[in-house]
Order: C-alpha cells, then structure tokens, then sequence
C-alpha cells in the first residue's frame, strides 16, 4: 500500500484542481493521499467525489499556519472536523492575515523596482482559498522579473528579503489544541525544514504532553542525517512517523507525488488517533478569499 499524506490543490498554493490530483494521484500508484491545503478544506468535497470516482482512499487534512515564538511552523491535521467552530475561528483569522499582507507586499517590491499590481495578483490566485506569497511569486515569474518561484522567494519574499510582510500565524500550541477539539490527528510538517532551531527534542516532548501525535519525518528538505535524528525523536516520545511528498503540481520542483511515502503501520495509528468522523461532503462549504 503506497501512502502520500501531504499535497496541495490549487485551492492553497498548488497548480491543480482537487479532482485532477486525485486522478494523478492515483496515476501515481498511490492507494491512499491526504489533501492538506493550507489552512482550508475546501478542496475536500471535490477531492472526495474525485477519489471515489477512480478509487483511490482520500485522507481530509490540512496544513496549518502556526509560530512558535518567531519561528514559522507548519502543522498538519488529518481527519478533523473542519466546521468545529474554535477552528474555523482560528482558520479565518489566518486566512485574513494571508490575504491582508498582499497589498503590503506589493508596495515593498514597487520599491525596489519589481512591478507587480494586487490586481495581477489576485488574478494569478484564480479560485484559491486566500492569496499569498506564491501568487506574487507567480506574478513575478510571468513578468520576467525572477526566472522561478524558488528565486522569487529566496530574493525577495522570504523573512529578511525586501517583499517580506510579516502576518498572523496561530501559536503552535493552541493550534495542537485545536486539531485535538476538532477530532483530529495534529502531525508536524517538515519539522526540520525551515526553521530547523526551534523544534529541539525537549520542545517536541512539551509538544506532545499537550497532544502533538506525530512528526513528518520523510520529506524532501530534510536531509538523510535530519531523518535518522528525527526518526530515533519520534521513537522516544511515542510519535507517529509519516513520509509524503508536499506535492504542488508545478508549483514546486523535485515534490513529486510519492516521492515519500507513510508506512502503513504509522497511517493505521493515524486513523485510530482521530475521534472524528470528517464530513467531507457540502459541510465544508468552500471559503473564498
Ligand atoms: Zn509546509
Ligand atoms: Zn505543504
């Protein structure tokens, strides 16, 4: 059983619709693939429909905009309730602050001679549950100015580049918290990717006293040396082990579908984790930013 419990719909920041990447998913040889839109489930409805179609098990998730301290983290949550109210709450205030920064962004990158209107952006953005920083990238991309996503970033939209607006992101632990009311199963993405100071083994022990349930630990920006110290973490504090792709069509390079995958022993305990039985139908109506 070939298991991928991390990819994006063009509903956050990937490249195609719910129901395409199911039928690539499935063209993949995957039996079974989490959607995990940022902060959204929008894409579930259409995701589930898509999956059922071509038979393929469609886990619901997300992938959460959390801080810890000043460090960014993302946290994915499976098989929650995804009208919970708190989480909604919390859910809209992200997507609020995604989409308020724009306009900043804009103005910052005007200053330094980079071109790009919030009307080209939210054109680029097309359906996606809030715009955000790899719209402008897109943005910046057919206008010539960066020759890639990556490049736009690393030149000017990451923390301590010229476009960089800060925005609300919701405490990791309230976050673990919520996804725990919410019937769900909180994992943490890429743990060591970004922002690989903050989440040392002691802040991960506290983490999961107060309901962290696993960690992704197969993923492209974690280096083999990164896995094996992750994977001995995980063993110590009791925490679920997942591989996935981060996927985003063609958004992202060298995140192909499968390229990791979840062992199918640490996706059973996932599924035995959850206390809620996710509707992924008309319930989660679709929020458009
Ligand atoms: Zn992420
Ligand atoms: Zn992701």
């Amino acid at each position: 059983m070939r298991i991928d419990l991390h990819t994006h719909s063009f509903v956050s920041d990937g490249t195609d619709a719910p129901a395409d990447l199911m039928r690539e998913a499935k063209a993949a040889g995957l039996d079974v693939v989490a959607l995990t839109d940022h902060d959204t489930a929008a894409g579930w409805p259409e995701a589930q429909r898509a999956a059922d179609e071509v038979g393929i098990t469609l886990v619901p998730g997300m992938e959460i905009s959390t801080r810890l301290g000043s460090a960014s983290v993302h946290l994915l949550a499976y098989l929650l309730d995804p009208v919970h109210p708190p989480l909604v709450a919390a859910l809209d205030r992200i997507l609020d602050g995604r989409n308020g920064r724009v306009p900043a962004i804009c103005a910052q990158l005007r200053a330094v001679g980079v071109d790009v209107t919030e009307e080209d952006v939210r054109r680029s953005a097309g359906d996606a549950a809030a715009t955000g920083r790899p719209h402008i990238a897109d943005v910046m991309v057919a206008t010539g100015a960066v020759g890639s996503r990556d490049e736009a970033f690393a030149k000017f939209l990451n923390p301590g580049r010229p476009g960089y607006v800060r925005r609300y992101a919701c405490p990791l632990e309230e976050a673990i918290g919520l996804v725990g009311q919410a019937g769900g199963v909180p994992v943490i993405a890429h743990p060591w990717g970004r922002a690989p100071g903050a989440l040392t083994e002691e802040t991960l022990a506290g983490l999961t006293a107060i309901g962290l349930r696993g960690l992704e630990v197969d993923h492209q920006e974690h280096s083999p040396q990164a896995r094996q110290t992750l994977r001995g973490i995980a063993r110590n504090l009791g925490l679920v082990v997942t591989g996935s792709s981060d996927h985003h069509g063609t958004g992202k390079v060298d995140h192909d579908l499968g390229c990791h995958t979840t062992d199918p022993d640490e996706y059973e305990r996932i599924l035995a984790l959850a206390t809620s039985a996710p509707s992924t139908g008309s319930a989660a109506a679709p929020r458009r930013g």
